[in-house]
């Protein structure tokens, strides 16, 4: 039901910066946030549909192939990219043409009928290009996601680190208060279907903060690129003071919505970036290494960080509107892991903000 699903709502990722051909590469920023700009339940005002009482649905086998791989890098490397992810549930849900199949889900709906070990289906509700993580069934956070060619990861790899991505949103949706704090920011204005996260006016187009923002984006990727220690400092305090001017010409809602997404979608896109880092040299099980559309881990992990860097090169914050806080604020996390190693440790201890490490 629409009406029951919608205040749980909680937002929905682009997260397109993976492995991108060259004709990506042109694409703006806004264009590839694809289906997040479409209210995801529009599919649930479709009828009910059920499965004949004689079909058994079954799982495309290289999804199959995809799940189970994603499963076991996340064991692999979760707790080495951030302390304690590994305690995390990770349900997930994928979303097929015809049907739903659901795994690692501790109590499965009703309407699921299970299919397998640890697999429940049910017809198809949710767009086919879903990218998301929200309580639909009530908590745990679930991953909700497209098969990789209706998403913005079009093939297997970068599927499964949009895949790590949205399961860093269920360590961040987990903690325990965390739907109350969210509420608490009274962002909301009257709107319960969580659409706020997407749709909140921020001045964009303001004039000022378009003068302000190229040189705020262009001081931080300055600082990315100093290999020497000691310029590295004195152009992050540079940075620090353009970030502090920048947020001082925000009223205080706009400084709050600013600063949440880059603590959530900025740090999730972080994730993504260490964890495909982190993965270099992981060995992929021999039916993930035979997919057709195979790329090697080795091959994604040496470009997971430029490919954020040169996007944030390009980011036009009137014209890429919200698009712009994922490669901003992951770019924040990679200055801070030179500027302030242990920052990870209090990132749950201040929620929605990451200001507490620019204060110096
Ligand atoms: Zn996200």
């Amino acid at each position: 039901m629409a009406g029951d699903l919608r205040p749980l709502m909680r937002h929905c990722c682009e997260s397109h910066h993976a492995k991108t051909s060259g004709a990506r590469k042109t694409e703006s920023g806004l264009s590839r946030l694809g289906s997040c700009m479409r209210n995801p339940f529009t599919a649930l005002l479709l009828a009910t549909v059920v499965f004949a009482p004689t079909s058994k649905p079954e799982i495309p086998p290289n999804d199959a192939v995809r799940i189970r791989e994603f499963y076991r890098l996340a064991a692999q490397l979760q707790d080495a990219v951030w302390p304690g992810w590994s305690g995390t549930p990770a349900p997930l849900l994928l979303v097929t043409q015809n049907a739903e199949f659901l795994t690692h889900h501790p109590s499965p709906p009703k309407d699921f009928q299970k299919i397998g070990d640890d697999l429940y289906a049910r017809p198809r509700q949710f767009p086919t290009a879903l990218q998301a993580t929200f309580p639909a069934f009530g908590p745990p956070s679930i991953i909700v996601i497209g098969e990789p060619e209706n998403t913005e990861a079009k093939t297997s790899t970068p599927w499964v680190f949009t895949v790590m991505h949205e399961h860093f949103h269920q360590l961040q949706d987990g903690r325990p208060g965390l739907y109350q704090a969210v509420g608490g920011l009274d962002l909301a204005h009257g709107d319960n279907t969580g659409m706020w996260m997407l749709n909140y006016p921020f001045p964009y187009d303001n004039p000022e903060l378009g003068k302000l923002f190229p040189h705020l984006r262009d001081l931080l990727l300055t600082a990315l690129n100093e290999p020497d220690l000691k310029e590295f400092k004195a152009l992050a305090r540079q940075y620090l003071m353009a970030r502090k001017e920048f947020f001082a010409q925000l009223s205080p809602d706009d400084r709050k919505y600013l600063s949440f997404q880059l603590w959530k979608e900025g740090i999730a896109r972080y994730v993504q970036i260490k964890s495909a880092e982190a993965a270099a040299n992981y060995q992929p099980t021999p039916e993930y290494a035979a997919l057709p559309d195979y790329e090697t881990f080795q091959s994604y992990a040496r470009e997971a960080r430029s490919d954020t860097l040169s996007e944030l090169k390009r980011a036009d914050l009137a014209i890429w509107k919200r698009v712009v806080v994922y490669s901003l604020g992951a770019s924040e996390g990679l200055l801070l892991d030179r500027l302030h190693p242990e920052w990870k440790q209090r990132y749950f201890s201040r929620l929605f903000t990451l200001d507490p490490y620019f204060e110096y």
